[in-house]
């Protein structure tokens, strides 16, 4: 199936998502990245998720979302830590379609507006 989706006209909807497991390999590639220690880079990239006790990526306030990845860049929507960025933001949504992306599609057609965008506090 081919791609049903454009991340370059979505404001990066799926990294608000709060639950953004990260592996210890994961924290060791962007350990790497930033050229600190695992420890470090867990410490200050990553905390305790709130029901299940697995590490997330910490979020930072945003514009759209009330919070968004603190990887971001808020002025492009892009990820800054790319080349290192979690596996699960690697496969993320995978081939075909993107749910997050449908929903924006639908709304902007809807609304007759190209650039509209979802917030956290209502539509
Ligand atoms: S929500 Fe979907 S379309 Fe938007 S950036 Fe993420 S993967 Fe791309
Ligand atoms: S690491 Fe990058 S791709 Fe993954 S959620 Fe954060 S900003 Fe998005």
């Amino acid at each position: 199936m081919s791609r049903q989706y454009n991340c370059d006209k979505c404001p990066a909807y799926c990294c608000s998502y709060g639950r953004i497991v990260v592996t210890k390999r994961d924290i060791k590639r962007l350990a790497r990245h930033f050229s600190i220690d695992p420890s470090l880079a867990e410490k200050k990239f990553t905390k305790t998720g709130s029901k299940t006790g697995e590490r997330v990526l910490r979020h930072r306030e945003d514009e759209h979302f009330l919070t968004i990845c603190r990887f971001i860049d808020p002025e492009t929507r892009n990820c800054t830590v790319y080349s290192a960025r979690p596996k699960i933001c690697r496969e993320f949504p995978g081939e075909g379609r993107c749910g997050y992306y449908d929903f924006l599609t639908f709304e902007r057609r809807a609304q007759e507006d190209p650039e509209w965008i979802a917030t956290t506090d209502g539509l």
